[in-house]
């Protein structure tokens, strides 16, 4: 990612992070109502980051949940 795209919330921009580093593909999306994905590329699933979640704690959670499932799929 480049400079201005980093997430709002720095919960969920660690947890960006945190994919990169597990090699997922993280893209930001200029839409409304979504910040962009998290993407596994080897086995195509993504999962969808919000701009402003209920709950920053929660999204990032969710996006470790993500991180954990796919780590292995490379
Ligand atoms: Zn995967």
């Amino acid at each position: 990612m480049g400079i201005g795209d980093r997430h709002q919330k720095k919960d969920i921009e660690a947890a960006l992070r945190r994919a990169e580093a597990c090699g997922l593909k993280v893209t930001h999306d200029k839409s409304r109502h979504t910040w962009g994905y998290v993407i596994c590329c080897p086995c195509s699933d993504k999962f969808t980051v919000h701009c402003t979640p209920q709950s920053a704690g929660n999204e990032a959670k969710k996006i470790n949940g993500f991180i954990n499932k796919h780590r292995g799929c490379a």
